[in-house]
């Protein structure tokens, strides 16, 4: 049924990079052999999912949305997807993203935008818009997105679909291709809170394979999406998060929702955390400076396209016109902004003060964490914008990501909800809710409060 609504609607949405319906349909089968044996499954097993892009699995291609990459199959699989294949989740292919998960509205993606299905003349926000429109066009009923500053929250605000963030260290980088190493963190994307935390308990926990996971169990997520008790949670809305600037209706909608969160039992206060006022600036040059890092290895002789290999030319220019080539701009731009930050003069100036500044926000949040279980704020300050509205303003772009960045430069645990439609355009928007590290089942208890 899925591969089916993906062929009627996905010519418009594209929310999908690759779709391989034969290994879809196997694997399917192949479940349904397990259970007419008597063999026990997970809870999952036999249920439909999109991966994003820039996850690894053997016999399909990984882009990331660059043509950079474009021919390349790994050889291996990220440990987010072996896990899912152990334990049965059928995979239909590879969602849409901005290059190298790079962008708020996946318009910088190589291979043509992702439309929002809930008005195709709009963003379905960024970089994971491929994993929250398939969500949101029911072509699949899960998908797995990865969040570096807001990558799978934004996108599940604008197309109202849950999306979560998980503590950094809580899933597996193993076989995640780096955007920035020390902020990346792949997560669940579904319709419904439950679903988001059945497939978080798949995906999460300790993996030896990536150095930074944390060796603990996954918190109880089911459970807490199983509960939606909110009854005396103490929850802390961000005074620097909301109020002029944001569009109306997002306000509205977040501050109803506070509202019912305190008639089902919470105790709502403010709270300030001053510099989370600088978190954006930190972030664009942190971001940059590890990524020019890490797509250094992108030189054409390793991983998918090479321009200019005919013999005449050096192994440095056959590089050059690679990299001219096969990326884009926005990519172009973060690598000469973070190999800048980086340059011996100016280290201390930029990259130096900005890691100041994340010191800051991890101080914030642990002052506020000792008063409050959970901050909220608005996920975004807009709803989805037309397509084509920011491209050429990465400035107004980045804005988009003001309330997500923070928890990715503390490694917090957050994630997105629905909350209804704004009442000035009637598009989806989301609340953000953030807990301290390994306290992920806070959100959903949230969450599940709020559906
Ligand atoms: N909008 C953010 C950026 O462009 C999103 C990054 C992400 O979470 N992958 O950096």
């Amino acid at each position: 049924a899925h591969l089916e609504r993906i062929e009627a609607v996905d010519e418009e949405v594209h929310a999908f990079l690759h779709v391989d319906g034969e290994r879809a349909l196997a694997a399917a089968r192949d479940v349904d052999a397990r259970v007419a044996a008597g063999e026990p499954v997970g809870p999952l097993a036999g249920v439909p999912l999109g991966l994003k892009d820039v996850l690894t699995m053997r016999g399909a291609p990984t882009t990331c949305g660059s043509k950079i990459l474009q021919g390349w199959h790994p050889p291996y699989d990220a440990t987010v997807t072996r896990r899912l294949l152990e334990a049965g989740l059928v995979v239909l292919g590879k969602t849409n993203m901005d290059e190298f998960a790079m962008g708020s509205s996946t318009e910088n993606s190589a291979y043509g935008p992702t439309r929002n299905p809930w008005d195709t003349s709009r963003i379905p926000g960024g970089s994971g818009g491929g994993s929250a429109a398939a969500l949101a066009a029911f072509e699949a009923p899960l998908t797995i997105g990865t969040d570096t500053g807001g990558s799978i929250r934004q996108p599940a605000a604008v197309t109202g679909t849950v999306g979560v963030k998980p503590t950094y260290g809580g899933t597996s980088r193993y076989g995640l291709v780096a955007l920035a190493s020390s902020l990346d963190q792949p997560g669940p994307c579904a319709r419904t809170v439950l679903d988001a935390a059945l497939l978080h308990e798949v995906i999460g926990g300790h993996d030896p394979l990536d150095s930074t996971s944390i060796d603990a169990p996954v918190p109880d997520v089911v459970g807490a999406a199983r509960s939606g008790d909110v009854t005396g949670l103490k929850v802390g809305v961000v005074r620097e998060l909301g109020g002029a600037g944001y569009q109306p209706g997002v306000q509205q909608r977040f501050d109803e929702a506070v509202a019912l969160l305190s008639s089902l039992g919470a105790e709502v206060v403010e709270v300030s955390c001053p510099s989370f006022e600088q978190a954006l600036a930190a972030y664009y040059l942190i971001l940059p400076s590890e990524c020019s890092s890490n797509l250094a290895k992108f030189d054409a002789m390793r991983f998918g396209l090479r321009v200019g290999d005919d013999g005449s030319r050096s192994a440095e220019e056959v590089m050059n016109l690679t990299r001219e080539a096969g990326f884009g701009d926005e990519v172009k731009r973060r690598i000469i902004i973070g190999t800048y930050a980086l340059s011996s003069g100016y280290y201390d100036a930029y990259y130096g003060s900005a890691q100041k500044v994340r010191t800051l926000i991890v101080r914030d949040f642990a002052a506020a964490f000792e008063t409050v279980d959970v901050l909220v704020s608005p996920t975004t300050p807009t709803t989805a914008w037309p397509l084509g509205e920011r491209v050429d303003d990465p400035l107004a772009m980045y804005a988009a990501d003001l309330c997500t960045i923070p928890s990715n430069l503390a490694g917090n645990a957050s994630a997105s909800f629905p909350v209804g439609l704004a009442p000035e355009d009637g598009l989806p928007v989301g609340l953000q809710v953030i807990a301290p590290p390994m306290a992920d089942d806070r959100l959903y208890r949230v969450g599940a409060a709020l559906e």
